[in-house]
């Protein structure tokens, strides 16, 4: 099967995709990234991710000539000769090669890779839910820049692996953040469904937005309000959300059972209208997927 890379203008074979050594991105994580699903050969909300991406670059004042109709032509072409069906692009934009010193250099020509990769989740997580632990959050207040500087979300998922659980939600100052690589919500018993208000204590999930976009229309009632761990383990129920993993039920937060352990029937719902979204118009691919 082939295998191209797109690397500063160039579409090469993967492993012949090389950066430098003195790339600002491998020696301080000066970079920013994006990561676009790709489901049945469609790549899900790419110009929210593609605002994204020039939002992260904006804020860590890396200069570069953005244009969002070049980066969509190299996706498009990567998903055809890849022949990516179900997968991901993977977006790098670093600040280059240059003199390893703090400060930005004085010229640089920054460093671009894109990437696909061919994805198989197993479906039995949505069937039976997943575990996680919660954590301390030890991240810096940035969050929202979608930065590749990802030591603490790193440190906290093998966390969550060496204890049998699939993600940690992180507490930062008594309330429940995010997940390190998703978003977290709660459903309360009244049915109101809370995630962490998009500031700079979370990264602004492009499936949470669409997410809420989609509740909203669909009449749930729906908070963007901090909430703590008490109230995640008396929640009626609970789910996390990411580009790769879409809406995914919780049924275990530390020790608590949540909805008895299994998925409860507002996620399966939520689910089922979010897989809608993503297989629009391809029903028989949603069908296979709905969660009854
Ligand atoms: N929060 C963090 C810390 C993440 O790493 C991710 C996934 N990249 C998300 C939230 C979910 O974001 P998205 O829905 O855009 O994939």
């Amino acid at each position: 099967m082939k295998n191209i890379t797109f690397i500063n203008n160039k579409f090469v074979k993967h492993s012949n995709a090389k950066i430098s050594i003195e790339d600002r991105g491998f020696l301080f994580a000066d970079s920013i990234y994006e990561l676009i699903s790709v489901f049945d050969n469609n790549a899900i909300d790419t110009d929210q991710h593609l605002d994204r991406l020039e939002s992260s670059l904006k804020e860590i004042k890396i200069k570069y000539k953005f244009n969002k109709n070049k980066f969509k032509k190299v996706f498009e072409k990567l998903i055809k000769v890849n022949n990516v069906i179900n997968g991901y692009i993977y977006i790098q934009i670093t600040r280059g090669v240059a003199e390893r010193k703090h400060e930005f250099p004085k010229n640089y020509s920054p460093t671009t890779i894109v990437f696909t990769k061919h994805l198989n989740i197993d479906k039995k997580i949505y069937k039976n839910g997943v575990k996680i632990i919660t954590i301390e959050d030890l991240r810096w207040l940035r969050r929202d820049i979608k930065s590749t500087s990802l030591l603490p979300n790193i440190l906290s998922k093998q966390i969550a692996v060496e204890k049998n659980a699939f993600e940690s939600w992180l507490i930062d100052d008594g309330v429940i953040t995010e997940g390190s690589s998703s978003n977290a919500w709660i459903i309360t018993n009244s049915n109101t469904i809370i995630t962490h208000p998009a500031n700079n204590k979370i990264l602004k999930g492009v499936t949470r937005e669409t997410l809420i976009k989609i509740l909203k229309k669909n009449n749930f009632k729906i908070k963007e309000k901090p909430f703590n761990l008490i109230e995640a383990k008396n929640a009626k129920e609970a789910f996390l959300t990411s580009s790769t993993l879409s809406v995914l039920p919780v049924v275990k937060i530390d020790n608590y059972n949540i909805s008895n352990g299994k998925p409860g029937d507002v996620t399966k719902k939520i689910i089922n209208l979010y897989n809608d979204y993503i297989f629009k118009n391809k029903s028989s691919i949603s069908k296979e997927l709905k969660i009854a």
